[in-house]
């Protein structure tokens, strides 16, 4: 069913009853040409796109939970093209791209709002690395501008900009950056890959994968074996977890990442506004409340809560940036669990079983690379060949010292 004006009208007028199922609910098969595991952004992109842009057919997504039960229900839906290195700037503008046409695309309302991004900067030497970053971000055709404190003053008057610690001297702009409804990018997904014959069943745990010969040929799962030709892995921070059932060890630890959402409030903050003395992002969803987070946790967890030390870290930041904010009410708190890799950088590869196929590490900013991912995932599975803007994005690039270290970290996944 294709939403339309007309179809609201027509629903209206004869009491709502034509409505179907955004997907459906099938049984799984004996077999499949190809099998996602992990019903996530990612996954779901990626047998969208299979089935829409690559015309295959025959496509299972297994979900263990529930769809938008993960981190692509859990985040702070910022989505932004604002890298720096060129094996990253062409695939996030591609995401980019890919979200501005995305509500179009699967005929879903995302609530795709590009109401901008503020990097606040607080030094001279900050400055230097934003003017950097901004540069190149224009050059690889994405949008930036950098401000100076009268410019931020203009955006958002209600920074603190007495505060004598951390004084704020100016931000690099991102006018196209900005949020999208995270569970309605799932289900946008999930609907659209459906309506193309991909068979999503949800409450269906991968529990190991048939290997015959060094070849992937099923998946074990808690509805039973299911063949398939092709098996592409794509469950966040459970990576780790699920691939040693291949038994394969992975360059990834898992971390826990909160976010927090206050009460509803009249409208305050224009986009997404970073602090740069610390970590902190903040926006305003459609309902009012201020939806905001910070770093990870910071120890390895597969538990998806977090601690209170983080809770007064935000809560810190939130008052040296907007003192206004200190009397606004925190209604919730959520933790999702982080597939943090050892350059910060993502996987969209093949693995060394035939057959089986490999996507994660997405650290805490995968939901911005969903449609590009779902992409370059689909086409690695369809042609068996790299996408040319994820083809940087290999398993085997520690052991060849072509590591993405977009933040300058080093090798410590838990400072990615
Ligand atoms: C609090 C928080 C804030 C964030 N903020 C942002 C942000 O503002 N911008 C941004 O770009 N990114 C952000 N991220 C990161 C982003 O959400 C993730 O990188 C991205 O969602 C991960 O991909 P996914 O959507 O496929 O993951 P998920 O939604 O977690 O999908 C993985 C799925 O695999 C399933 N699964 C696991 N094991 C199995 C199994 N054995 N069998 C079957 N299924 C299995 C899980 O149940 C899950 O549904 C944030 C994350 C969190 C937690």
């Amino acid at each position: 069913m294709r939403y339309s004006a007309l179809r609201i009208l027509k629903e209206g007028l004869t009491g709502n009853k034509g409505w179907k199922p955004v997907w459906r609910e099938p049984q799984p098969k004996a077999a499949y040409d190809y099998i996602i595991v992990g019903g996530g952004g990612h996954g779901l992109a990626t047998a969208y796109y299979l089935a829409k842009e690559y015309k295959q057919a025959n496509i299972a997504v297994l979900e263990k939970g529930w769809i938008g039960g993960g981190n692509v229900g859990r985040n702070t839906t910022i989505v932004r093209s604002n890298y720096i290195l060129p094996e990253n700037n062409p695939f996030y503008e591609m995401s980019m791209k890919l979200w501005e046409n995305l509500e179009q695309d699967f005929n879903y309302n995302a609530m795709m709002s590009q109401r901008g991004i503020l990097n606040l900067f607080h030094s001279d030497s900050q400055r230097d690395a934003a003017a950097r970053r901004g540069n190149a971000m224009i050059l690889t055709d994405s949008d930036a501008e950098l401000l100076d404190r009268e410019g931020v003053r203009k955006l958002c008057p209600f920074l603190d900009f007495e505060n004598e610690r951390f004084p704020i001297t100016g931000g690099l702009y991102h006018p196209r950056g900005g949020t999208a409804r995270h569970d309605a990018v799932a289900w946008g997904f999930a609907r659209g890959a459906d309506m193309r014959g991909v068979d999503i069943i949800q409450n269906c745990e991968v529990t190991g994968f048939q290997i015959e010969n060094g070849v992937c040929t099923g998946v074990e799962t808690s509805k039973g074996n299911i063949k398939a030709k092709k098996v592409g892995v794509c469950v966040a921070g459970s990576s780790s977890r699920v691939m040693a059932t291949a038994g394969m060890r992975l360059p990834i630890e898992t971390h826990v990442l909160q976010a927090f959402v206050t009460e509803g409030l009249k409208p305050v903050i224009p986009g997404v506004v970073t602090f740069g003395a610390g970590h902190l992002y903040i926006s305003q969803s459609d309902k009012g409340g201020l939806v905001f987070g910070g770093d990870i946790d910071k120890y390895n967890t597969y538990a998806q809560r977090g601690n209170l030390p983080v809770i007064e870290h935000v809560a810190e930041d939130i008052m040296a940036m907007m003192p206004m904010l200190g009397r606004a009410r925190l209604l919730r708190s959520w933790g999702g669990v982080m597939d943090m890799s050892m350059d910060g950088s993502p996987f969209i590869d093949k693995t060394h079983i035939e057959g089986l196929y490999f996507n994660g590490g997405w650290c805490y900013g995968g939901f911005k690379a969903t449609p590009a991912s779902g992409i370059c995932y689909a086409h690695l599975m369809a042609k068996d060949e790299p996408h040319p803007n994820a083809a940087a994005f290999r398993l085997d690039r520690f052991r060849h010292g072509n590591i993405i270290d977009e933040k300058g970290v080093g090798p410590q996944p838990n400072m990615h």
